[in-house]
Parts: structure tokens; C-alpha cells; sequence
């Protein structure tokens, strides 16, 4: 297998990208927290189409070699990391487009906790690049990071579609670089202040009910 030669999206070509197949939506919903917002990211939407899931995967590996400083000949990480669901179909992408003999890995919760399981092992300080989808809180992938530590590896960077924190998320891993495809500041507001309430829009509960 060769090298991904896919050209390189602009910010707004992968913003229309992510508006186009439905993943960006508008409206007045519950989210997860209990918070209303007027914007939700349905990643699945995205993450549903093997071909845009691929060109969004080989414009984040590309942006990561070149983050990384290294020749897709001589690529220096062999292993890609993602927390399930999501982040095993955007680990195996990434994976791909990184270069040939790259492993695509995933952590799953057992009793609760964010682990390695299926065999899968890391080498005494193997640098890895940790992968997730949409990054409201940073939790999961916080997660990931200590399953990556506790297992022997090394954080060499992490890779998001989408960072919808505003970078309140991403800046808690200062010293570890970080590329995200699409960086949204969504907002959100405790019910009793909700704008969008007090115009009397029905709320919607998809955020609640699918982010669980
Ligand atoms: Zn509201």
C-alpha cells in the first residue's frame, strides 16, 4: 500500500464537509451535561460514510506527519490509538494513511475503566498517537492517554476531527501536540438561562439520548 496522495481540505471545505452530510446541526438541544445549546455534533453522521471518514482520516494523518516532522518513508509511529466506538473506525483510517505496518488499536471500558483488551500491547515506550472524533470535555480522551501511559506507551500526539470545546479541552495537554481537523467554540447554557427557551423553540433530546 502506498502513501495517501489526498489533497489538502481547507477549514472550510471540511466545515462544509461536516455541514453537508448532516453531522453539524442546529437547533435547541439537551445535551449529555443538562446543558441546552443551540448547535449539536452528531459524529456518526460523519463517521457513517467510509469514504468522507477516509479523506477527513488522510487530512489529519497528513497534518500529524507534518506536526511530527516525519517522511511518510520513514515513518517514526507505528501505532494509532482510539477510544470505541468512534475512535476505532478514525483510528483504523489515521492508521492507513500514517504509512504500511501502522497498527490500529482501540481501548473499550471494562468495570468502568478505559483499558486495553483483545491481546493488543504496547512496547516499553512506543510513541503513539491517540485519535477521537469529537472532543467536548476531553474525559475520554484523558482516558485514553492513561490507558496509553499504564500499558508503557508514549503520547507522541493527539488527532481530533473536532474540538468543540474551544480549546478549553485541548489546552489541559500542553505539552502534548495536538491536531484537530475543526475547532468550534459551541455554546451552552444551564436551562433557567437558555435564550432559545425563553423564545419558546421545542427542545430536542438527541443530544441526551445519543452521547450517552
Ligand atoms: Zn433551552
Amino acid at each position: 500500500m502506498t502513501e495517501s496522495k489526498a489533497e489538502s481540505m481547507t477549514e472550510s471545505e471540511i466545515a462544509r464537509a461536516f455541514a453537508e452530510c448532516g453531522a453539524l446541526l442546529n437547533g435547541h438541544f439537551l445535551l449529555t451535561s443538562g446543558l441546552h445549546s443551540d448547535r449539536y455534533f452528531e459524529k456518526f453522521q460523519v463517521l457513517q460514510y467510509p469514504h468522507l471518514t477516509d479523506r477527513l482520516g488522510a487530512e489529519l494523518a497528513a497534518r500529524l506527519k507534518r506536526r511530527l516532522g516525519f517522511a511518510p518513508a520513514s515513518a517514526t509511529i507505528r501505532t494509532v490509538v482510539g477510544p470505541a466506538t468512534g475512535g476505532i473506525l478514525l483510528s483504523h483510517v489515521v492508521a492507513r494513511h500514517l504509512g504500511t505496518g501502522t497498527r490500529s488499536l482501540f481501548t473499550e471500558r471494562e468495570e468502568g475503566k478505559m483499558v486495553f483488551r483483545r491481546g493488543f500491547r504496547l512496547e516499553p515506550g512506543e510513541p503513539v498517537v491517540v485519535v477521537e472524533d469529537v472532543v467536548t470535555t476531553g474525559g475520554s480522551v484523558n482516558e485514553v492517554l492513561s490507558a496509553v501511559r499504564s500499558a508503557g506507551g508514549q503520547v507522541a500526539a493527539i488527532g481530533l476531527l473536532v474540538d468543540r470545546s474551544g480549546g478549553r479541552a485541548t489546552a489541559a495537554w500542553e505539552d502534548i501536540p495536538v491536531e484537530a481537523l475543526l475547532r468550534l467554540d459551541i455554546a451552552a447554557w444551564p436551562p433557567g438561562e437558555c435564550p432559545l427557551c425563553r423564545q419558546g423553540l421545542p427542545l430536542t433530546e438527541r443530544g441526551s439520548r445519543h452521547l450517552r
